[in-house]
């Protein structure tokens, strides 16, 4: 029992599974995960630049512009929020959520320090279970930025700890709580409504196998293709195409990443 516990956890465990997902890729790979991210001063419509990986703000632009009820379900620490600022319609506005009260405490500074008035007035933060929401709102917003737990191989990889405790279940584990927040989601966002699903996740399991469930669950699922972003800040991207969505990984994009983003929109009856 011991040793089949060790063969299905800790760093060895580890390294097969992802040598055996990215092939001889996996060694350069995990160099470019152990570097550190590749981080910009992102600063449209903000007081002042909010450092965090450019990934992530690609991701983040994804989602079209012009949202008018704006729902970022997993929000904290807010990075991608105040990407938003730069995305959102003329009298928009965007509802940041977020479960834990610690990291929603980080959040409201954030929003505070970096977005200025009148546009943080059209901020909203709240503290909700994500995967609840459609028990209380349905078909209301029209853009929805669902940035969700993952995880995160580049943090596990850093750290001897999360190394240690890493195992596959856990993927498993986490693609569930994922497939909670997106099949709720689905339900709030309005027809002809965009989602956009992203996380830092290397494992399939995490990025197209959530959105292959939707897919299959719903018959009003259209996947949107992803342009490249040609953002001065974005341009060293290289992202790769997924089945149903778009990766960037930092062997080939020069540090930034993992960043798995799939963009959905209703379909209108
Ligand atoms: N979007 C954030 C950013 O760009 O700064 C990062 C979000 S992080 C990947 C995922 C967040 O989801 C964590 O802060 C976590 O506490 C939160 N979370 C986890 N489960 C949740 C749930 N059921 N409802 C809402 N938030 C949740």
């Amino acid at each position: 029992m011991g040793n089949r516990k060790k063969k299905n956890s800790g760093p060895d465990a580890f390294e097969a599974y992802y040598s055996n997902l990215f092939g001889a890729r996996w060694g350069t790979l995990k160099k470019a995960l152990l570097e550190p991210s590749q981080q910009i001063g992102w600063e449209e419509e903000l007081l002042e630049p909010y450092y965090l990986d450019s990934a992530s703000v690609a991701a983040a632009r994804a989602l079209p512009t012009g949202g008018i009820n704006i729902l970022d379900l997993c929000a904290a620490p807010g990075g991608k929020s105040l990407v938003l600022a730069s995305t959102v319609g003329d009298a928009g506005t965007i509802t940041a959520n977020e479960y834990s009260r610690d990291r929603r405490a980080r959040l409201v500074s954030v929003l505070e320090r970096y977005v200025p008035e009148p546009l943080r007035s059209r901020y909203s933060v709240t503290g909700n279970d994500g995967s609840r929401w459609s028990r209380y709102e349905k078909s209301t917003r029209d853009r929805i930025l669902l940035d969700v737990p993952c995880s995160s191989e580049r943090h596990v990889l850093s750290s001897p700890a999360h190394l240690e405790k890493w195992s596959a279940a856990r993927i498993r584990n986490l693609s569930f709580r994922q497939w909670a927040l997106l099949s709720g989601a689905w339900l709030v966002l309005s027809p002809g409504g965009y989602l956009l699903y992203a996380t830092c996740a290397l494992s399939p399991e995490e990025n197209d196998g959530v959105i292959q469930k939707l897919v299959k669950k719903y018959s009003d699922v259209e996947l949107v293709g992803i342009a490249k972003d040609k953002h001065p800040a974005l341009v060293h991207h290289v992202p790769e195409k997924t089945e149903y969505g778009t990766i960037i990984l930092p062997d080939t994009s020069a540090g930034s990443g993992p960043l798995y983003f799939s963009l959905v929109r209703k379909m209108e009856a």
